[in-house]
């Protein structure tokens, strides 16, 4: 009989060998997830900070290799890397600073590193990193993946001297086997609509032809910041609690659930403690492992806890979201809704709608959807998504006379929370939870009705313009040819028109002839 070898492997292995997992499938899927990953994190730093982010991409082939390798370099104007992280930040899978409830793009500590760790197998070299707070110094880095160790190899060094004005940002640049021409319409795509999820943004793209894409900010005003709160009881998990047990410094269970939970106060504490019978001056750290589970499952449970507050999430409100769709769709008709908060397994979520018309939107036969999560664009697997099902099988659009086959309509959806539910960690579609999906459905409902009431107004205006014009034509020709064959002189219509025109039509019908 053999022996089974057992052994450990670091998150850097895994995921250096299920890079698939997290977008990594092909070189031209490659080349999108980096870029991507990238212009997150530059998002997310800018934002961090207050400023309106200016980013800057280029992909540049590299002529140094036997295949097709592209130098990527992405510049932003963000809050930049204390120097003693940043080996971390771009050298160990896993470390970031997003593990918080607090909305962001970055979720996992992962998205930046991978297209790191992606660039190094494919090409052997270094990452370059230069980062500054805005302080005096400007940090250099090249670095590696130690993959099996999990941990940065600092290949160069150097701190040069912050000019004056000072300097604040990131510049990453990185060389990966890609295949930009099955890649580019899809990052083209991105482009495209993470400029409407962030029209306060400037992106600028210089693709390996030399194209030139600039996407420009139609406003500086930026979305309100998010706040990070502490775990709501209904989403905390047995391990969580654990751990919560284990950094407390409060001695009894009352003080415990009050310090530690987003939305516990005294009173709904005390409720809760007695519904479960638990003593509230027991030490919390006295609890058993199975103590513990009973616990975690009576916060879950318990409904008189208030839902988690949003206030740490970033919505983009219905001003941002219509100004994003006209600069980028330019419709002819576009309205937006913002829902109420609301929850899922304890996350709050927020479902913005977008719904537009004509203009700019191409008819393709049907529903042009575009999806965002967290101001990120989705692109792949549009008919997994939560959204697909709402537009195509949810919403009855001849309901509201609409006839998806005909009209150019495009719908938008943004989902924010501090927990988007994706379906893998490849972040591409979202999961149908049942209160997600209501929200999305109500948003769209009230869209399409607005919607509805546009169109049915336009097509009143024109049937009433088309008869007027008939009118128009025919009277006064019956005019003339009267007065001909009477030799009587012909008559003045323009009175009797105008009569046609109060008869035809309410008021704004009479105001837009
Ligand atoms: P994640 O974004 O999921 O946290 P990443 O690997 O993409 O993981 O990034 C790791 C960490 O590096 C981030 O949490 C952030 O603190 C920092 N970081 C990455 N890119 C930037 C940037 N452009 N500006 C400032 N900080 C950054
Ligand atoms: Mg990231």
């Amino acid at each position: 009989m053999s022996r089974q070898e057992f052994r450990e492997i670091s998150p850097s292995e895994f995921f250096y060998r299920h890079r698939e997992i997290v977008g990594f499938t092909n070189p031209a899927r490659a080349v999108y997830t980096s870029i991507r990953e990238f212009v997150e994190n530059s998002l997310d730093a800018a934002e961090s900070i207050g400023v309106p982010p200016d980013i800057h991409v280029s992909l540049i082939r590299d002529e140094g290799f036997e295949f097709e390798v592209y130098r990527l370099r992405v510049e932003d104007n963000g809050s930049g890397i204390p120097g003693e992280y940043i080996p971390y930040a771009f050298g160990k899978i896993l470390y970031g600073s997003k593990h918080t409830l607090k909305q962001m793009r970055g979720i996992f500590g992962l998205g930046g590193k991978m297209a790191i760790l992606y660039g190094q197998i494919t090409t052997n070299r270094p990452v370059h990193i230069i980062s500054s707070i805005g302080d005096r110094y400007i940090y250099e880095y090249r670095l590696l993946i130690d993959i099996e160790k999990n941990n940065p190899i600092i290949v160069e060094r150097n701190v040069h001297r912050n000019g004056s004005p000072r300097w604040r940002g990131t510049i990453i640049e990185i060389f990966l086997e890609g295949d930009y021409q099955r890649s580019s319409i899809k990052i083209i795509e991105y482009f495209k609509e993470t400029a409407m999820a962030n029209p306060y943004a400037e992106l600028t793209f210089i693709d390996p032809y030399g194209i030139l894409y600039t996407f420009m900010r139609s406003t500086r005003r930026l979305p309100a910041s998010s706040r990070e709160v502490k775990p709501h009881p209904h989403g905390v998990d047995v391990e969580t609690l654990r751990k919560m047990i284990n950094s407390t410094n409060c001695k009894t269970l009352r003080e415990f659930l009050i310090e530690n939970f987003h939305r516990v106060g005294e009173a709904t504490t005390d409720k809760f403690l007695k519904k479960y019978s638990l003593d509230p001056a027991r030490d919390p750290a006295s609890l058993t492992p199975s103590e513990i589970v009973d616990l975690a499952y009576a916060l879950k449970n318990f409904d008189e806890f208030l839902p988690p507050d949003p206030s740490c999430l970033s919505p983009l409100g219905e001003e941002l979201l219509v100004e994003g769709v006209k600069k980028e769709l330019n419709p002819e008709f576009v309205t937006a809704i913002q829902r109420k908060p609301s929850t899922y397994s304890g996350y709050p979520f927020i479902v913005e709608v977008a719904l537009a018309y004509g203009g700019g939107i191409p008819q393709t036969g049907r529903i042009t959807l575009y999806r965002f999560a967290n101001k990120i664009p989705l692109l792949y697997d549009e008919s997994s998504d939560v959204s697909w099902k709402v537009v195509n099988q949810i919403i009855d659009w001849k309901h509201y006379k609409i006839d998806p086959a005909k009209d150019p309509i495009a719908v938008i959806v943004h989902i924010c929370s501090t927990r988007i539910p994706y379906r893998t960690l490849g972040k591409e579609f979202i999961a149908d939870r049942p209160e997600i999906e209501a929200e999305i459905t109500r948003a769209i409902r009230i869209a399409a009705r607005r919607l509805s009431e546009y169109l049915s107004h336009k097509r009143r205006v024109e049937k009433a313009r088309e008869y007027f014009s008939i009118y128009e034509k025919y009277l006064r020709k019956i005019a003339r040819f009267s007065s001909m064959l009477t030799g009587m002189s012909e008559p003045d219509v323009s009175r009797l028109l105008r009569r046609v025109k109060k008869w035809r039509g309410s008021k704004d019908i009479e105001g837009s002839l």
